[in-house]
């Protein structure tokens, strides 16, 4: 959106000129300063100012209905990747093949330890999220090694799926944080063995056609209800070691760790709505 800025510098210009008496002039750049608002233009809403309401009343675009629930418990314009049915939705990461995860009774898949990761069969851009994760009600392990799983958005940047209670990290590696990168405004994990959920809103990244980036992805992350990541920049792909380095990609899948170390960690409820 054009926005053309105005300064009041005018106004501070007059009240400092050399004739003004020293002290008003100081008090009134002081002044100036704490009171004086800077002034926004939108183009659209320039020119004349409308008098009567209807003249800022606009009805088109039209916005789509949606259902929020219809898909079981999904929007009705969402993709359903996951609903405890089954795995056609997705592929092991390693070779392409079936996923070798557990399906659980209850509507949920757990990680099968160093079965690997999974990922989407089809690709993404930018998406709106939601996933459900738990972490086993049996701890095991600690630090990084206690229910560590990851959502990676375009099979490169990982929003971290941890149990965090009574179980420190690094700041920027706890649940909740873009791995190495951001860390969470806030620690809202439910009791380990309790369900969590996850709202995110992700913008994928542009590049030019010379492969250089000319807009960094941005996320905002939800857990159970709190914000965690507020529209946060990211600065490439989430390493486990080295400088978070971003080279252009198109669309990519979505992707879930198998950490490695028996993290046991579930998911259920994962859907996405394209937004590009
Ligand atoms: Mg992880």
């Amino acid at each position: 959106m054009k926005q053309i800025y105005l300064s009041a510098f005018i106004l501070a210009g007059l009240m400092s000129c050399n004739n003004a008496p020293k002290q008003l002039a100081e008090k009134t750049a002081e002044q100036d300063k704490k009171e004086a608002p800077s002034v926004i233009v939108y183009e659209e809403y320039s020119g004349e100012d409308p008098t009567k309401p209807e003249e800022t009343e606009v009805y088109e675009p039209v916005p789509p209905k949606v259902n929020p629930t219809e898909k079981n418990g999904a929007p009705s314009d969402a993709i359903v990747l996951f609903d405890g049915k089954n795995f056609d939705q997705w592929i092991s990461t390693k070779d392409s093949a079936a996923v070798d995860w557990h399906l659980n009774d209850d509507g949920s898949m757990t990680v099968k330890n160093k079965a690997g990761d999974i990922q989407t069969k089809k690709n993404f851009g930018s998406v709106q999220l939601h996933i459900e994760w738990k972490s086993p009600a049996e701890i095991q392990g600690e630090n990084q090694s206690r229910g560590n799983s990851g959502i990676f958005l375009q099979n490169l940047y990982e929003v971290q799926v941890l149990d965090n209670n009574d179980n420190d990290t690094y700041a920027n590696g706890q649940v909740g944080s873009i791995y190495k990168q951001s860390i969470p405004l806030a620690m809202a994990s439910v009791p380990t063995g309790e369900w969590n959920t996850y709202d995110i809103i992700y913008h994928a990244p542009e590049f030019n056609a010379e492969g250089e980036k000319i807009k960094s992805a941005t996320i905002t992350v939800i857990h159970n209800g709190v914000l965690i990541q507020d529209h946060t920049e990211i600065k490439g792909a989430t390493s486990y070691i080295g400088w978070p380095k971003n080279e252009a990609h198109g669309k990519s899948p979505l992707r879930l760790q198998d950490h490695g170390d028996n993290s046991r960690v579930s998911y259920r409820n994962i859907w996405v709505r394209e937004l590009d």
